[in-house]
């Protein structure tokens, strides 16, 4: 079995410091997203159009994938259909060796990250090279992006001053961010300029045109492309839109949602190959259908993978995103992973408090704390649970459906518990009291203040004093 969330957590927390500025960092984008939501009066308006969008396009997928297929391939696109991850990683590796490419650079997407695309061209002699400087450092790091929109924000400066310095050869201890930024950024225009190729992933996939939208703030994926002859796309089937027009809808959420500003500094469209050059579009399900085939979770293929759930969400910003063992993590992770395999992933519907912030702020209307609610009873029916998990619930039904024996664990509470020693209380066998003092427990149980109270109540004033009161 994969570590838990709450095992993992317990790594991220050690740091107390660390853990209380992720926390603070992730609320203020959060803070930001309100200001900029609350700048539109049409906000909400915007928020029910987006998902009928989503969900009328979900509907008629297949024609719409077929469209863009045809209108894509008309305009001198090449579409590939990839069933899983396997194939994807199959279908990019071989246009790569066909064009002898052996340097790739690469924009932000999660699609890859999922599909574990770079160990795999890799293996095959290819250089990866990830351009959003988020991603960069993570990659320079060894390790994958903990947030979907702000891949290193677990680090702070100066950790990555540390990093640089050891990989770029920056002055030792320098953490002023301007410095750092041109120093990755000298460091990037070398990969640019030497790449063969280039590969993003894809923000918004237009079915009437067939063209795609790719949103960064960086520019990197129009560098990226620009350079090279070979531009290859990697969209999930998921991130098609039927019109043009729809576009905006979307655009105007996506970035007051997941940082806060107005738009996204480059939202880049390609209808076609540049001049000359080659796009190669790869469209990829890896089990996409089988989540638009359950009514509990379809919704959860509305994401626009804005973050906006991770940020407000407390649960991860106290316990960091590499908690989650996951390529998404947070809310929509904790939906999305299980439906991949709920046995490795089993305890990310239970990383939530079920407060719905999530669901609150999520722009295209996902109901994710009702689908992670749904996610635990599946986790149950499937027997996936741990068994002290398993067995506490089974104990705490029958606690609960037993009046009697509910009577006597609250007089155990009140009674026994305040006696006990310190170390019967607080031990291994109770995670929930490693940052947590029970409360105090009342004298006497609510049927027993109901009861004294009745006994005490004061005798209701006589019909002839309250009339002459009224005159
Ligand atoms: S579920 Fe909603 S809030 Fe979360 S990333 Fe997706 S679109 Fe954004």
């Amino acid at each position: 079995m994969s570590p838990s969330h709450s095992t993992l957590a317990d790594g991220f927390i050690k740091d107390k410091e660390r853990a209380r500025w992720h926390d603070q960092t992730l609320w203020f984008v959060r803070h930001k997203r309100d200001l900029a939501a609350k700048s539109l009066p049409e906000w909400e308006d915007l928020r029910v159009a987006a998902s009928a969008i989503k969900m009328h396009t979900q509907q008629q997928l297949a024609d719409y994938l077929e469209l863009f297929e045809r209108q894509a391939t008309k305009l001198g696109a090449k579409v590939h259909w990839a069933a899983d991850a396997a194939e994807h990683n199959r279908i990019v590796l071989e246009i790569l060796q066909s064009h002898g490419v052996t340097r790739l650079v690469k924009s932000k997407s999660m699609l890859t990250e999922e599909c574990h695309l770079n160990p795999h061209l890799e293996k095959h002699g290819i250089e990866v090279i990830d351009s959003d400087l988020g991603e960069r450092i993570v990659q320079m790091q060894g390790m994958p992006p903990s947030h979907i929109v702000l891949p290193a924000i677990h680090l702070k400066k100066q950790d990555i001053g540390e990093l640089f310095h050891r990989e770029l050869h920056t002055e030792a201890g320098a953490s002023d961010p301007k410095y750092l930024a041109e120093a990755a950024r000298q460091h990037l225009r070398d990969k640019f300029m030497r790449a063969q190729a280039g590969l993003t992933g894809v923000n918004f996939g237009i079915a009437e045109t067939g063209g795609i939208v790719i949103c960064t703030n960086e520019g990197n994926a129009d560098l990226g492309v620009s350079l090279p002859k070979l531009h290859i796309a990697c969209m999930g089937i998921e991130k098609l839109i039927p019109r043009a027009k729809d576009l905006g809808v979307f655009l105007r959420l996506l970035a007051r949602s997941a940082t806060g500003q107005p738009i996204t500094t480059y939202s880049s469209h390609f209808h076609g190959p540049r001049a000359g050059g080659e796009l190669h579009i790869v469209l990829v399900d890896n089990g996409r259908s089988q989540i638009r085939a359950s009514s509990d979770y379809r919704r959860s293929l509305n994401c626009i993978r804005c973050g906006a759930c991770m940020n407000t969400c407390p649960v991860y910003r106290r316990s960091g995103g590499y908690s989650y063992n996951s390529t998404v993590p947070g809310p929509i992770g904790s939906i999305l992973s299980p439906a991949m395999d709920s046995a490795k992933h089993y305890s990310l519907p239970f990383a939530c408090s079920l407060c719905g912030s999530c669901t609150d702020v999520c722009p295209v209307k996902i109901d994710l704390h009702h689908q992670l609610l749904t996610w635990r009873g599946e986790i149950g029916k499937r027997n996936q649970l741990p068994l002290d998990k398993k067995y506490g619930m089974k104990l705490a039904r029958l606690v609960l459906g037993t009046s009697w024996l509910y009577r006597l664990s609250g007089w155990l509470a009140r009674k026994i518990v305040p006696r006990l020693p310190r170390w019967m209380i607080y031990n291994r066998l109770n995670p929930w009291g490693k940052q947590r003092e029970l409360p105090m427990f009342p004298a006497q149980s609510f049927r027993e203040q109901l009861k004294d109270r009745q006994q005490h109540k004061p005798q209701p004033k006589s019909q002839t004093s309250s009339s002459h009161g009224q005159s």
